[in-house]
């Protein structure tokens, strides 16, 4: 997959995530493979993910890799892989965790998402990445945790699979 980076304060709606893609300069897409140049829309599936606004369905466009044969889906950097939690949720979920704060805080979406998600993602963090943030110094509170996930660990911030994921910088 390729994920786009955008801005932290920009919307998780449908309508931003075409606009991106509607402003996205195809040949400047890099494949995972090392390609550049080389992915051409293949298709679109539907993914979900929780918001304020309640379950929000993304129509999430994949691209094919004429190098390689490889199908990649595009995201956002606002979007976790595989996860219909938000980045921003999961960060807002992980540093609560990590301040200790007690768990019934009011979490500013905590509509969007129940105690059994929170309780999940907290899980899913002490297995999966504590210890490897800890490992590079790369504090949930840095303003290059997205980034830093992905230098060192070539996925998104809590992106469980191992699923090769690069990230493009070059949003407009
Ligand atoms: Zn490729």
């Amino acid at each position: 997959m390729i994920t786009l980076y955008v801005e932290e304060n920009n919307p998780i709606t449908p309508g931003f995530y075409n606009s991106v893609l509607n402003n996205l300069q195809f040949h400047q897409l890099k494949c995972p493979c090392g390609q550049s140049g080389c992915l051409s829309v293949h298709g679109y599936y539907n993914r979900y993910v929780k918001t304020e606004d309640g379950k929000v369905m993304f129509r999430i466009c994949r691209v094919k890799c004429d190098q390689c044969g490889r199908t990649h889906a595009l995201l956002l950097s606002s979007m976790v892989p595989y996860s219909q939690i938000s980045f921003q949720d999961h960060l807002q979920i992980i540093t609560a965790h990590e301040k200790e704060t007690p768990s019934n805080i009011t979490l500013s979406s905590a509509l969007s998402f129940d105690e059994s998600n929170f309780r999940y993602i907290i899980r899913m963090y002490l297995k999966h990445w504590k210890q490897r943030l800890i490992s590079e110094r790369i504090s949930v509170d840095g303003e290059s945790l997205i980034s830093s996930c992905f230098q060192y660990f070539k996925r998104q911030f809590m992106q469980i699979k191992c699923t090769p994921n690069i990230l493009f910088l070059n949003t407009t």
